[in-house]
């Protein structure tokens, strides 16, 4: 059966397909503005029935000890998902935004296969523990240690790559032993609602083990926070909503993980082929529209050359038009809202009065007037102290900031609430190494090595957020441990 075949998604709730208790609402193309169906509208009494449904899975089933079901189930998914893979590739084009070319890597096809990962982590995983025996305080012992899943995890994600990041917590959460209650973000509903379809029909995961409920209301994600029946809350999103989603989960002391904003930096040293680094960071900062919280956004260059890598960064941004998603050639693709895109404009404004100039782009492209479309944008002759070399944009815009050699640059980079990510580029490896060494972020890439796989652990230093998503650190997130102690004579 084809997928959201009637143009409307569903709640799933306890092993159910249902209508939402405060009707529906509108889920749009970003690229063309239309709306492509509705979405079920959930109120605050379905997202209780939902952490309901999940508690009794967890409290009242062996799904938490059934590790042989888990992980048949996580491998059902996996492989019902790449059954539709065209069908959900279309989707995500129409709904997110989302260039053609990456529905290969990240935005889908990625995401699905590292299902695999976390059901060959939970089917590997060495649960118990034997510390041995031993006498603490005289009295002989036998220790295991045993991890076991946390509970209910609440996950609420955003919509700038939805299937990585609801797939990045549903893996590893339900392969653990968890149940989850998904909220996903009101711009991408049908991006989740379709895994509640995937696995109604084509799964053996028993009701209530997960639970998808859209809306548009962001504070069903508040209840969830708050709600004393779920355990741990996994988020993703933007700084300010973490910090939110902490505060509502410290009334109950809940496990809070966090995946939050960037402002990451491009470190390019003098020994390092300027022109190539440029031209890498300007091509990955208009990836999805900019739309990626690991991107650099920040390149970061040898004084002497700032001109020339403005330059170069300019003319790789201007060659790069905002274009139709579903072009296999997009890479650059629309802005997910209105809202965004005047956000981003925003900033935009914001550089030139804080005295910067652009060097390529600097608002919406004239010759798309539908969509939320924003030009490439290099900023330059600003300093890391302007806001706009601080704060996240979330749109396809560099800004180019002079250092004054290896330590500067390291200054520079770290000189943010954020560290999320971080690049260097340079020619002497052991001189690269060091400088990445020093980086106060969760993932560095090395002369274009690439970071993002499903067994490398993925998250932020300082306000970009606590704990790891994906590898087996990911999974562990999942898991308390418990010490068993058996005195033995
Ligand atoms: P957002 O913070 O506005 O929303 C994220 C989710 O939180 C949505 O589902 C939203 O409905 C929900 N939400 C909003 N207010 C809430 C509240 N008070 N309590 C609970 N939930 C609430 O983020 P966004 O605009 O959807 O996404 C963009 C942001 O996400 C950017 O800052 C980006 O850097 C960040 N992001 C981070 C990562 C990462 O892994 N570090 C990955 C992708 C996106």
């Amino acid at each position: 059966m084809a997928l959201l075949a009637d143009g409307v998604s569903a709640l799933f709730i306890d092993g159910k397909m249902l209508s939402g208790s405060a009707g529906t609402f509108p889920t749009i193309n970003p690229a063309t503005e239309e709306v492509l169906g509705v979405a079920a509208e959930a109120d605050a009494e379905d997202m209780g029935r939902a952490i309901d449904a999940a508690r009794r899975a967890f409290d009242e089933t062996d799904w938490s000890r059934n590790t042989e079901l888990r992980v048949r189930c996580v491998r059902q998914l996996r492989n019902a998902m790449r059954d539709h893979i065209d069908e959900l590739r279309e989707l995500t084009i129409a709904e997110v935004g989302a260039p053609r070319m990456l529905t290969a890597s990240a935005q889908l096809e990625g995401p699905v296969d590292d299902l695999g990962f976390a059901a060959d982590t939970a089917e590997s995983y060495v649960w118990n523990q034997d510390l041995g025996a031993a006498s603490p305080m005289g009295i002989p012992t036998r220790r295991i240690i045993t991890r076991e899943a946390v509970g209910v995890i609440g996950a609420i994600t955003p919509w700038n790559f939805p299937h990585q990041i609801n797939l990045a917590k549903l893996g590893p959460a339900l392969a653990a032993g968890n149940t989850v209650v998904l909220k996903p973000a009101p711009d991408t509903p049908w991006c989740a609602a379709v895994l509640g379809e995937i696995i109604a029909e084509h799964t053996e995961f028993p009701p209530g083990v997960v639970n998808i409920v859209t809306s548009s209301d962001h504070s069903l994600g508040a209840l969830l926070a708050k709600d004393p029946r779920v355990d741990m809350i996994s988020f993703t999103g933007s700084t300010a909503t973490g910090r939110s989603v902490m505060i509502d989960a410290a009334a109950t002391i809940k496990k809070v993980f966090l995946e939050l904003g960037g402002k990451s930096a491009f470190v390019v040293l003098d020994d390092a082929d300027l022109a190539s680094a440029s031209g890498i960071s300007a091509f990955s900062t208009c990836m999805h529209a900019g739309q990626g919280c690991a991107i650099t956004t920040r390149l970061v260059v040898p004084r002497a050359c700032y001109d020339e890598a403005v330059a170069v960064a300019a003319a790789t941004m201007s060659s790069i038009k905002p274009g139709d998603p579903s072009d296999s050639g997009t890479v650059c693709g629309p802005l997910i809202s209105a809202r965004q895109r005047d956000r981003v404009q925003g900033y935009l404004d914001l550089a030139i009065a804080e005295g910067g100039t652009f060097a390529s782009g600097g608002g919406r492209p004239p010759s798309r007037e539908v969509g939320f479309f924003i030009e490439p944008t290099v900023i330059a002759g600003l300093s890391n102290d302007a806001r706009t070399a601080r704060e996240e944009i979330f749109g396809p815009v560099l800004t180019v900031i002079a250092h004054d050699g290896d330590d500067d640059a390291v200054r520079i980079a770290n000189d943010s609430p954020y560290g999320l990510s971080g690049t260097v580029f340079g020619d002497d490896p052991e001189r690269v190494a060091r400088v990445a060494a020093r980086l106060r972020v969760g993932t560095v890439s090395v002369n274009g090595g690439v970071w993002y796989s499903a067994d490398a652990p993925f998250g932020g230093y300082k306000q970009s957020g606590i704990g790891r998503e994906m590898g087996l650190a990911g999974f562990e997130e999942y898991l308390e441990s418990k010490t068993i102690a058996t005195a033995v004579n």
